[in-house]
């Protein structure tokens, strides 16, 4: 099997599964507990703490882990929502947001907020000028992601949040997908609030974090949840430690490796790119490679349907758009924002390469399209 998904889940590295092994049924005291096991446990969760504070640049309490972006960046919405709007009851988001920012943000609107989605250029970046216009006084918050996951796109996230913080707004980022793959520094973005998930990163899934800056009693926010004092009362439950110990291994590997990855990835995607348009001449990239996350790559096929493209793909796995809305009938809401073509939104697919993710297998799959592309000229004539 050829796995190009990354974007939508990783494997887990073989030092993270190692790392977690004893907290499954070793060290499995409860980190809440007050007795040598628990403290032992809660040592380790700590531990965890700092290597993802190590990663993205903050101070451990800064950290909340969850159960991944999607529960941090609704906890970060329904924080909002359970205060009473004033005067600020604006909030700007992209319009190709992830849909657990999108769904939060316009649930909001049933309560009082105004959303305002800012569009993005053909390559799906959000224009400054836009948000220049709609981020003024009356914005309690702006969320724009760092990264695209379908279109592997980095959003300008430092000069949003200067312009959110000139107005006195607050600036969040969905992080999940540039976590462990590029350098990010929640001080060089100046972010409020950051959400991230461990799967995306080469961790395991069901773990992630929000990042709040100051730690969460600066807020005025409440909290959504109550029933425990895990988490600073905002996430309360039993942690899962396994999970939360292989986060923060999959953060120390991030940290030891990520300049050879950018590396790899990066000649990856453009050797794979070359090699493409030589036998497919009537292929577009839309994301522009050098503002993107390494390895991801967002493709036209013109006249291919994309559903025609993965069906034959029995033993490499791509992807329409994200694992979320595949499923849904048609292109995903990235899609559509971005192509004015209807005609053309069904054959855009994803590849996302990863670390294990090699050059030998670059022929099967263009072999692959090649051999549509024949079959659908001969159906034609
Ligand atoms: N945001 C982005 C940008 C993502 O790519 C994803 C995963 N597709 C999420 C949020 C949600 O992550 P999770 O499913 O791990 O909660």
């Amino acid at each position: 099997m050829i796995y190009w998904d990354h974007n939508a889940t990783t494997p887990c590295s073989p030092e993270v599964v190692e790392a977690m092994r004893r907290y499954w049924n070793e060290e499995y005291g409860n980190p809440s507990s007050n007795h040598v096991m628990g403290r032992r446990a809660a040592t380790a969760v700590n531990r965890s703490r700092e290597q993802v504070s190590n990663l993205i640049n903050c101070h451990p309490s800064e950290i909340i882990f969850t159960s991944g972006a999607t529960e941090s960046n609704n906890l970060l919405f329904m924080g909002v929502l359970l205060t009473s709007p004033t005067e600020r009851n604006r909030i700007v988001v992209s319009s190709i947001e992830h849909k657990s920012v999108l769904e939060p943000a316009r649930f909001l609107t049933e309560h009082g907020f105004e959303i305002v989605e800012l569009s993005v250029t053909r390559d799906g970046v959000v224009k400054l000028e836009d948000a220049e216009k709609a981020i003024t006084e009356r914005t309690l918050l702006v969320s724009v992601q760092a990264a695209n996951n379908e279109l592997g796109t980095l959003q300008p996230i430092s000069e949003l949040a200067d312009i959110a913080h000139t107005n006195g707004a607050y600036f969040h980022t969905d992080a999940a997908q540039i976590l462990g793959k590029l350098p990010f520094d929640v001080q060089s973005v100046n972010c409020d609030f950051a959400s991230f998930s461990a799967h995306k990163m080469y961790g395991p899934k069901g773990i992630g974090a929000l990042f709040v800056r100051g730690g969460v009693r600066r807020w005025p926010w409440e909290r959504p949840f109550r029933g425990g004092g895990q988490e600073m009362g905002l996430r309360p439950g039993t942690s899962n430690v396994p999970a939360i110990v292989g986060f923060g291994e999959a953060c120390r590997l991030a940290i030891n490796n990520m300049s050879e990855n950018v590396v790899y990835l990066k000649n990856l995607s453009d050797e794979f790119i070359c090699a493409l348009q030589k036998s497919v001449p009537d292929v577009l990239l839309i994301n522009e490679l050098q503002r993107s996350l390494p390895g991801t790559l967002s493709l036209l096929f013109y006249g291919i349907s994309a559903d025609v493209l993965i069906a034959n793909c029995n033993t490499i796995n791509i992807s329409k758009g994200s694992a979320c809305s595949s499923g849904v009938i048609g292109a995903s809401h990235v899609i559509n924002k971005i192509l004015e073509d209807e005609s053309l939104r069904d054959s855009v697919i994803r590849i996302s390469f990863g670390i294990h993710s090699s050059r030998e297998d670059f022929y099967r799959f263009i072999d692959i399209v090649c051999d549509i592309r024949q079959r659908s000229m001969k159906n034609g004539q």
